[in-house]
């Protein structure tokens, strides 16, 4: 066991207490690195690390080129969660590689709450996978010979306990999540899950130590590690949990989990909350909306919107499929409204429109000529003058982010539970400009959103 005995740091590490970490950082060393398996899940440990107190960025995929921000997390989005594991492996070694290459300190592997994995379904699961791969790349790094595994997120329902997970009041068996169409989980003991995917022994530390803190976890560690057991499923019920299990991940090479867990690692690096974590360029140009998502939050969202009076679009799919250029007739639509306040452009429908639509097109045809058609309007919005962009929809949000040729987001204040503010550099903005966006997943969102949003950027 390399982790540091309590009170006595680890080489290399910042002691805590102090603002240590900031004066680090801000000469540009690189405190955690995180490879996260899907883009929303990385917004959302982003969003977490910045409300501990991190100056954060996300990158879409692994960079060409060195980092380009001074912060002290960036978040890797890859999307690797349902791949093939053997290119899920070489993917996050990869951005491994870029995050050494940074100088990252820690390395937080994160992936869905629901601990998304399985051997049993359509794909195979990449957790166990991907965890042993990155183990054996840091296995000559201090602390990189014990590493954790938990998704809870006590915010989100998501608890662990006697090594179960449970979705808010159910075990994950009885969550839905037993008939995921890709990634069916049909049992709830991620001690068992985990130990299926891997070959290094899986164990359990257990809410008794979890709830005693730092001392008691790193004992439990280390006698896991003495019975040759090297990965461990930790309890967490609580944020008071997750809180306590912080300062005993402090110099372990690798942490592996959802989301939850950041919100303990920030003050191993000196780290406090603060406004100055989330602060970004002041905003200024236009304000609009792009909605392609159908989620039932959305549509209350576009309704409300509506409701209040704002211009709004709606996209027919079927003109698109006639060959109609309907981001044209957007375009052409907003351009003379953007100069009195947001405008929202969408193809949210209800189900039975949806269905309606992709009865008539297909599933999969439908929704990328959408999606296509949307990120064309949210490039044109942008050519035209809009820096401020609220993108509704999580495959709409991929679009709109390739579409704007985005490689790296800062991240900024939080709008709503898991969707921050963000700015990102765009050649859409011409020379050397940027724009604050937002990317708000499906149910995400208080109805009010497509106008609160913009009264909470500075
Ligand atoms: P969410 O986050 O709510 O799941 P997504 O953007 O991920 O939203 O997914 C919505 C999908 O539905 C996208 O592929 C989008 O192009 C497609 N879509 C949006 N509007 C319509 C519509 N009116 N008819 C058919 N498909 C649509």
């Amino acid at each position: 066991m390399t982790a540091a005995a309590p009170g006595r740091p680890k080489q290399g590490a910042v002691p805590s207490g102090g603002s240590a970490a900031h004066e680090v950082a801000s000469v540009g060393a690189l405190l955690l690195g995180c490879i996260a398996d899907d883009f929303t899940g990385a917004t959302d440990l982003a969003n977490n690390l910045v409300r501990a107190g991190m100056r954060v960025a996300q990158t879409i995929g692994v960079p060409e080129g060195p980092l380009d921000a001074d912060v002290d997390a960036v978040v890797v989005a890859l999307k690797s969660r349902t791949i093939a594991p053997a290119d899920a492996i070489e993917q996050s070694l990869e951005a491994l590689t870029w995050l050494q290459a940074q100088g990252a300190r820690q390395i937080y592997f994160k992936y869905c709450s629901t601990f998304d994995s399985t051997f049993s379904g359509p794909v195979r699961g990449n957790i166990g996978p991907v965890t042993e791969a990155l183990m054996d790349a840091l296995a000559d790094a201090p602390g990189g010979d014990f590493t954790i595994a938990t998704p809870a997120f006590p915010d989100n329902g998501r608890t662990v306990f006697k090594g179960h997970l449970f979705v808010g009041e159910v075990l994950l068996n009885e969550s839905g999540m037993q008939n995921h169409p890709l990634t069916p989980m049909s049992d709830p003991n991620l001690v068992r899950v985990l130990q299926a995917q891997m070959t290094r022994k899986v164990g359990l530390i257990d809410h008794r130590a979890v709830a005693q803190g730092e001392a008691a976890i790193r004992a439990r560690m280390e006698e896991l590690e003495s019975q040759g057991i090297q990965v461990a499923i930790v309890d967490a019920v609580s944020n008071d949990d997750l809180l306590r299990l912080g300062p005993a991940l402090k110099g372990m090479a690798l942490v592996t989990a959802g989301s939850g867990v950041a919100i303990g690692l920030p003050a191993n690096f000196g780290i406090a909350p603060s406004m100055q974590a989330s602060a970004l360029p002041a905003a200024r140009g236009l304000q609009a909306v792009v909605s392609g998502s159908c989620s039932l939050a959305t549509q209350r969202q576009v309704h409300h919107f509506m409701q209040s009076g704002r211009p709004a679009l709606g996209i027919d799919p079927l003109r698109i499929a006639a060959g109609v250029d309907v981001a044209a007739e957007a375009l052409d639509w907003a351009q003379p409204l953007l100069a009195d306040g947001p405008v929202l452009v969408y193809s949210t429908a209800d189900p039975g429109a949806v269905k309606s639509v992709q009865g008539q097109l297909g599933v999969e045809d439908a929704g990328a000529m959408v999606e296509r058609a949307l990120s064309r309007i949210a490039r044109g919005l942008v050519e035209r003058g809009v820096r401020q962009l609220v993108v509704a929809g999580g495959e709409t949000s991929g679009a709109c982010v390739q579409a704007l040729e985005i490689a790296q987001m800062r991240i900024g204040p939080q709008i709503d539970p898991g969707v921050p503010w963000c700015h990102a550099l765009s050649p859409a903005c011409g020379s050397g400009g940027g724009l604050h966006l937002t990317l708000k997943s499906g149910n995400f969102g208080t109805d009010d959103f497509f106008s609160k949003a913009f009264t909470l950027l500075p």
